[in-house]
């Protein structure tokens, strides 16, 4: 390993993860390091990854980026959660909304208060105590001074790598068209160089791997090994077309179950991206193809593109002076909109541990840790989604319902189950609500709650409760529809 400085950083590949490296990179260290990013027009991106999750706003933030600019580029509409058609049985639905629900108390979260409601009588749904799940249902949209509304964006992800290479570029990235042929190695084993088809050759101290699913460095050249989780997340192939808008966009992702895996709606400003997520052990690719086209709306208009992918991760992420960010590092799949926010966490972490004096060991088993656990505890939050069901009317289904999951996702569902308790670690992106929509959603109903809220007299309860969902709608009635808002901010800039 080197103990040189680090002054020279080349990320290769420039897919969305490449770009969001290159603009962090030149925005927060630009002052202190080179960024050189090379890419191939010949090779293309994969293309998709249209919805994302509230933790964007932070990274804009920190990159000074102008949201309605950025809206205006990408095409992008806001995002308050994710309604999931027949998870938990065909024909039923739920909403897994942004931000908070109800409110806890210090001994007792919010979801014991509910289930003692219902006890009580009192049938409204967890959802309606949701101010996100509500306006996403009104079709409606606005942002508060105060941030009561917490969202998130669907967006154009070819448009989003442009805007971000036209930032990157303007803050002294530079971009290097080539195919990479050759990754030279120093005798340590530590990458030396890129050499391109060209012949020219990218010189670094640090290199990133944005290969996409190749891993041209991490895989093919460092040969860091993958972890498989098929097993437990058993989809490995996805199909996307575009279609024409039909209506005003909805502030959400609709992610509608099949017999063998799942189709996704994302609604743009001007068009729709669609998909098939399915399992090719339970479903061929042509059934794929036309039962996506036999389920869109509006005039396709892009030739349908199969996907093939292994969900699973390295073993690490970063190894000697590689780090692999992007589908490069695995890929836990497109279910609740994580890969975007996974490689910028990981560049953030990535800068705050930025191996000015040389790469040590320490520094890559730390990073390699947190972006480990934090991935692990995502990968729980997407198999609950399979695994939690009452189905069991396909192959596909019983398989998920019946299989080993891992020990840290039953414990959490063990003890919702029997006690309604939900705790959470350090770091973890999915908050409190979202786990209670989930299991609440896909069926999961606690046996016992805290006896904390039988203090309560029936009257301040029923109060209590009913006042909670009045606020949620009159607050819901006074703000504009998701349109009108996006015509009115897009306009005025
Ligand atoms: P790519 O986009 O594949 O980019 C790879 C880059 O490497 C390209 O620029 C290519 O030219 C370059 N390259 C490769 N080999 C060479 C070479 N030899 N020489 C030079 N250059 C090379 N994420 C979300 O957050 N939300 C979603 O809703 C979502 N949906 C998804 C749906 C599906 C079906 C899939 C598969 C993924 C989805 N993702 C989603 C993930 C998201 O698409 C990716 O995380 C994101 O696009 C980043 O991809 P990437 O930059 O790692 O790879």
């Amino acid at each position: 390993m080197q103990n040189t400085s680090v002054r020279r950083v080349v990320i290769a590949g420039g897919g969305t993860a490449g770009w969001v490296a290159a603009a962090a990179l030149s925005h927060q260290l630009g002052k202190l390091i080179d960024v050189v990013l090379v890419e191939s027009d010949q090779i293309g991106t994969v293309g998709v990854g249209e919805a994302t999750i509230p933790p964007m706003k932070a990274f804009h933030k920190l990159l000074g980026i102008d949201e309605q600019e950025f809206m205006c580029a990408t095409e992008a509409v806001f995002k308050l959660g994710i309604e999931f058609k027949n998870w938990g049985q065909v024909g039923e639905q739920y909403f897994h909304p942004f931000g908070a629900t109800g409110q806890s108390s210090y001994l007792a979260d919010f979801q014991n208060f509910w289930l003692y409601g219902k006890s009580k009588g009192i049938h409204a749904g967890f959802e309606e105590y949701s101010l996100a799940a509500q306006a996403a249902k009104a079709n409606k949209f606005a942002i508060s001074k105060k941030g009561s509304l917490n969202y998130a964006y669907h967006l154009d992800a070819t448009r989003y790598a442009q805007f971000l290479r036209q930032f990157s570029e303007k803050l002294g990235a530079k971009r290097v068209e080539g195919k990479i042929q050759h990754v030279q190695q120093h005798m340590n084993g530590d990458i030396k160089a890129l050499q391109l088809e060209s012949g020219e050759v990218v010189e670094g101290d640090l290199f990133i791997d944005c290969t996409g699913f190749t891993g041209l460095l991490i895989d093919k050249t460092m040969k860091v090994p993958y972890e498989d989780w098929t097993h437990w997340l058993p989809c490995d192939s996805a199909i996307a077309v575009q279609t024409e808008s039909v209506e005003s966009p909805r502030p959400y992702v609709t992610c509608t179950a099949h017999k063998a895996g799942w189709q996704w709606h994302i609604p743009l400003q001007h068009r729709v991206g669609n998909g098939n997520v399915f399992c090719s052990k339970f479903m061929s690719g042509d059934e794929a193809t036309q039962h996506l086209l036999d389920n869109v709306q509006g005039e396709v208009r892009t030739e349908p593109r199969v996907i093939k992918y292994k969900t699973g991760r390295r073993k690490v992420f970063w190894t000697k002076n590689c780090v692999a960010l992007g589908l490069s590092s695995g890929f836990v799949e497109p279910l609740e909109s994580t890969s975007i926010y996974m490689f910028m966490i990981g560049v953030i972490r990535l800068m705050r541990m930025f191996p000015f004096n040389g790469i040590t060991q320490p520094i890559i088993d730390e990073y390699n840790q947190q972006n480990i656990a934090e991935l692990e505890n995502v990968r729980d939050f997407i198999i609950l989604h399979y695994h939690a069901t009452s189905r069991e009317d396909s192959e596909f289904w019983r398989y998920c319902k019946h299989m080993d999951i891992p020990q840290s996702l039953s414990h959490r569902i063990e003890l919702f189950k029997e006690n309604a308790l939900v705790f959470l670690g350090e770091n973890e992106l999915f908050r409190l609500s979202s786990w209670l929509h989930v299991m609440l959603g896909q069926g999961i109903m606690p046996k016992r709650y805290h006896s904390i809220f039988s203090t309560m007299s029936d009257e301040e309860l029923v109060g209590h409760l009913s006042n909670t969902r009045k606020t949620i709608s009159d607050a819901v009635n006074k703000i504009p529809t998701h349109q009108e808002f996006i015509n009115h901010y897009c306009k005025s800039r």
